[in-house]
């Protein structure tokens, strides 16, 4: 199983780093988790071009982990000989924010169909949404998928997927805070995947900046590079791999993030830029 970090980035702009998706690739299959800024280009520098998309796998709806999704659609469909439709799974509203997209889709797709034969006989552009939610566990070729509750509230519902192939475990974790969901999905897992942020630094910057009571209400629903080591130490985990920099790591100070981490577990930390990956 391989393990890429697509994107490393998070609401906020950065010149470096893409938005928030990861790419797990196991028995044969491309599993796309989340899909922000970006997303098609790193899948490209990760050797995954978008026919090759076995599914898309959405934590939840925040801007930053979907805002890509249309590239994903559009650009599977287009360039794919025969496509088939692509699986989405996300939580409860994905069908309603993907209905939408589609909609914002339509001349595009209608161009499309006008102007080439086999896109026409092939059909329009085709997704297979299914809502998932706490508990539910499904499969892509002979990738087990289990779905686990996360704690990203006001955000809800939001949720984790515990991925394993031929017994080794990917828990991948979106935006939440530490929780028994949290927890469950990362028992023993030889990778678990975390977005984080920087208490410190959100709190130096937040005078500095116009916005910075909002800024500061980010610290209510994300977990801390040091709540992460937490997690991963108590749930026994082998490699934490650290994604969704809050603020934006800059080059250099990938020891200063691991440090924090390694105040709670003594396991590998990865922290790196977009395509960092780890393979087990
Ligand atoms: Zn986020
Ligand atoms: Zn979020």
């Amino acid at each position: 199983m391989k393990i890429t970090l697509l994107g490393t980035g998070s609401p906020l702009p950065s010149a470096t780093c893409a938005g928030p998706s990861t790419l797990v690739q196991a028995g044969g299959q491309n599993i796309v988790v989340d899909a922000g800024r970006g997303v098609i280009m790193r899948l490209v520098g990760a050797g995954c071009p978008p026919p090759f998309i076995a599914a898309v796998f959405l934590t939840h709806l925040h801007s930053d982990h979907i805002c890509d999704l249309n590239d994903i659609i559009t650009t599977r469909w287009i360039s794919t000989p025969a496509a088939t439709a692509l699986p989405i799974y996300g939580p409860k509203g994905t069908k309603r924010m993907v209905d939408g997209i589609l909609s914002m889709l339509t001349q595009d797709e209608t161009y499309r169909l006008d102007h080439h034969d086999d896109l026409r006989a092939a059909g329009g552009m085709k997704v297979d949404v299914r809502e998932v939610e706490a508990g539910e566990t499904f499969s892509i070729g002979d990738v087990a998928i289990s779905v686990h509750a996360t704690d990203h509230r006001p955000v809800a519902p939001t949720v984790g997927f515990r991925i394993e192939h031929e017994g080794v475990v990917a828990a991948l974790a979106g935006d939440t805070i530490p929780c028994e969901g949290l927890y469950d999905m990362c028992k023993d897992a030889d990778v678990y995947v975390q977005t984080v942020l920087r208490e410190d630094l959100v709190r130096t910057f937040a005078p500095l900046v116009p916005t910075g009571d909002r800024f500061l209400d980010i610290l209510d629903y994300h977990s801390t590079v040091q709540q992460a080591g937490q997690t991963a130490a108590k749930c026994n985990v082998k490699t934490l791999l650290l994604t969704h920099f809050v603020p934006a790591i800059q080059p250099g100070q990938e020891e200063e993030w691991r440090a924090m981490a390694a105040e709670h577990f003594s396991g590998e930390i990865v922290v790196g830029p977009d395509l960092t990956f780890v393979e087990k």
